[in-house]
């Protein structure tokens, strides 16, 4: 495995008060749907959008009686996940009763992971740009019950509820207040839900939301977060307050931003921040007091007698650390070690597993830099264009890369592989059967292109003139050669012999 890239931290974000400067300080509480065909507790489907209250088996609704039944796969993702977030876990973890009421938790209590969590201290690297990363620390990551859905906007009179989600598996990754700014606290929440989808244990939908997170946000004067980082004593920074449910990587950086410059004024005012639970609206673009901090107590947890503390034995962890994919930090690197390619194509080329893939397939046995040229600039801008993903890309990796080979034989020049790839965009076929099919192949029969250039001299004397008095006009000639045979002559060979041709 390689090192990752070697990088330096970015520079905080700085907020200019009306009495001096503040930096922010985020940590995240993210909340990521397990990938999984079947909930924590019961063999429920975790299909979205089925029709309300159609996935519900009795141990969801709260049936009297009803025992929950581990889901061993869900566990097996949870430690998957921690593991691709080099994290420690822990072969003894424990579900605690978190309790409350809610109309759509028919249980009256959400089973979690308080004192015990399954995933322990890791770390994720977050990209900032070539070079620049910062390294958040992950406290912990437990595993947890979702709660249903109250709808309320279906009947003037009435609140309806859907239970559909209610009991599918979460995995809560609880972030250390490393984050420095808004832009950090996007890009981190973007980091955790690439490494997932590499993983395989989050689809990472946030519009459907597949993963949510709960934003803390503090400000403290410029020297009191090194302070923090020194003692760990979390008395230098300032009190937080904690931003609810946020589904969009837009949303969380205005609500950063905003619940920033509420804190500056009310500090800059004299006053004291108060610790609370809050809610961003993004149509005002401010966030508004939800409820007081609740403590843990309030929940009154206690270890949930129905389950029995979770064992797992550090052999399956091993099998499942021997079945884990290469993962986009090693990718990235062995792309700009091993393939050449600088530290912003080879982040562009991994940012989607599948897109990894492909670029992979075109460069197999190719040069690396030719196929990520033709991958991004080419393939991925009209993808883009035309609102496509690499699954619904009309050219297949086996054809560009028949592009590429017919470049590199000398078959086609650059400008006509551009107009081959237009026909396989539209039409599909075999490049190399195209190629030959419609006469696209190069001239590079001397004979041919000797004529062509004698016939544009014989036919521009005045050019003429001015070329043997300034060689640097022969361009001309040349631009005139290729067009006059549509493209197709072999560029090098047109050079060489325009220049021979003027200079005699
Ligand atoms: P709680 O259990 O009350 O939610 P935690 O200590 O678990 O509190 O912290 C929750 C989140 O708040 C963590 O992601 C942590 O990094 C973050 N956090 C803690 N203190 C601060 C602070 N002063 N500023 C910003 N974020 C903070
Ligand atoms: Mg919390």
């Amino acid at each position: 495995m390689l090192d990752h890239l070697s990088y330096t931290a970015p520079q905080p974000k700085v907020i200019a008060g009306a009495k001096g400067d503040w930096e922010l300080v985020i940590g995240l509480e993210v909340h990521a749907q397990v990938a999984s065909n079947a909930k924590l507790f019961s063999g429920a489907s975790t299909g979205f959008g089925a029709e309300p209250n159609s996935n519900v088996a009795f141990v969801d609704a709260a049936m009297p009686g009803m025992l929950p039944v581990i889901n061993e796969f869900c566990v097996a993702q949870a430690v998957r996940t921690g593991l691709g977030l080099k994290a420690k876990i822990n072969l003894r973890s424990a579900f605690d009763r978190k309790n409350y009421f809610y109309p759509d938790l028919p249980q009256g209590y959400q089973i979690s992971q308080l004192y015990h969590p399954i995933v322990g201290e890791g770390e994720v690297i977050v990209d900032m740009g070539p070079g620049i990363a910062r390294r958040v620390r992950i406290e912990r990551i437990h595993l947890e019950q979702d709660a249903g859905k109250s709808i309320h906007d279906m009947d003037p009179n009435m609140s309806f509820v859907d239970l559909n989600r209610t009991g599918v598996a979460l995995m809560e990754i609880v972030s250390r207040p490393d984050i420095r700014g808004p832009e950090e606290a996007a890009a981190y929440v973007g980091k955790l839900r690439q490494i997932m989808r590499y993983l395989g244990t989050c689809d990472g939908n946030m519009q459907n939301g597949n993963l949510r997170a709960d934003v803390n946000v503090s400000v403290c004067p410029p020297g009191a977060y090194e302070r923090y980082q020194e003692t760990q004593d979390f008395s230098h920074l300032g009190t937080r307050c904690e931003i609810k449910n946020m589904n969009s990587l837009r949303f969380i950086q205005a609500a950063i931003d905003f619940e920033a410059r509420r804190q500056i004024a009310i500090l800059e005012d004299g006053g004291a921040v108060v610790q609370e639970t809050r809610l961003y609206d993004p149509d005002k673009g401010e966030t508004r007091s939800m409820r007081s901090k609740e403590e843990a107590h309030d929940y009154r947890y206690f270890p949930d007698p129905d389950l029995l503390p979770l064992e797992i034995e550090q052999a399956w962890v091993d099998g499942i650390g021997a079945s884990m994919p290469e993962l986009p930090d090693e990718k990235k690197a062995r792309f700009v070690k091993v393939m050449s390619l600088s530290e912003y194509d080879a982040g562009v080329l991994t940012a989607e597993v599948e897109n990894a893939d492909y670029f992979e397939a075109v460069a197999q046995g190719r040069d690396g830099k030719q196929a990520a040229n033709w991958v991004i600039n080419e393939l991925f801008g009209r993808l883009n264009k035309e609102g496509l993903t690499i699954q619904t890309s009309p050219v297949s990796a086996a054809q560009l890369g028949g592009v590429i080979d017919l470049i590199a034989r000398g078959d086609i020049s650059g400008k006509i592989a551009k107009d081959l790839f237009e026909i396989l965009w539209l039409e599909g076929g075999d490049p190399a059967d195209i190629v030959e099919s419609r006469g696209m192949k190069q001239v590079t029969d001397l004979g041919a292109i000797e004529k062509a250039v004698d016939e544009i001299i014989a036919a521009n004397p005045a050019q003429v003139e001015k070329a043997r008095a300034n060689p640097k006009l022969a361009g001309w000639f040349v631009g005139q050669v290729l067009k006059a045979t549509g493209g197709k002559a072999n560029p090098a060979a047109v050079n060489e012999l325009v220049a021979k041709k003027l200079g005699g």
